[in-house]
């Protein structure tokens, strides 16, 4: 599955993607989540953790503040928020890098602002706000990872 398309029609229905791919994932996995603010990467995040194992969606919670959060109850999940971060900071001054050594699923929010350098292969999610309830939601797996 090189590339897939759906709109979700409510915010159960986008955790619920999620949760699809993230009991597909294997371990290292970078997810590179893109779209405006309110487009529901967070919410896509919550279902990624759950699916995962690493963490009920409940606890899945917007790092934007924090930078990154970590979820281990099982599986591995970091969940990153890069809105706050100015586009021409790197990595290793973020302090990370190290994170990409682990087995885990990295999800970085707004990662087009970073150059990042990973061996990880990289599934590619960009979300749409439709109408209120309604997201388009694009999977790159070019990869193949799902
Ligand atoms: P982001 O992290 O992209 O800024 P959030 O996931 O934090 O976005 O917020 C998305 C908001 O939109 C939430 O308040 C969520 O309840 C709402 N929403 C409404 N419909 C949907 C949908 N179909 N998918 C995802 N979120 C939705
Ligand atoms: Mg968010």
């Amino acid at each position: 599955m090189a590339e897939r398309v759906l709109v979700t029609h409510s915010t159960e229905e986008t955790i619920r993607c999620g949760r699809e791919i993230g009991k597909r994932l294997t371990p290292p996995v970078l997810i590179l989540l893109s779209g405006d603010l309110g487009a529901g990467k967070t919410t896509l995040t919550k279902g990624l953790a759950s699916g995962l194992g690493a963490a009920q969606e409940d606890e899945v919670t917007s790092p934007t503040f924090t930078l990154v959060h970590k979820y281990e109850r099982g599986a591995r999940l970091y969940h990153v928020d890069l809105y706050r971060i100015a586009s021409s900071e790197d990595f290793e001054t973020l302090g990370l890098e190290d994170i990409f050594d682990e087995r885990a699923v990295v999800v970085i929010e707004w990662a087009d602002k970073l150059d990042l350098e990973t061996e990880s292969p990289i599934l590619r999610i960009k979300l749409e706000h439709v109408s209120e309830n309604e997201r388009r939601i694009s999977i790159d797996d070019a990869a193949g990872l799902l």
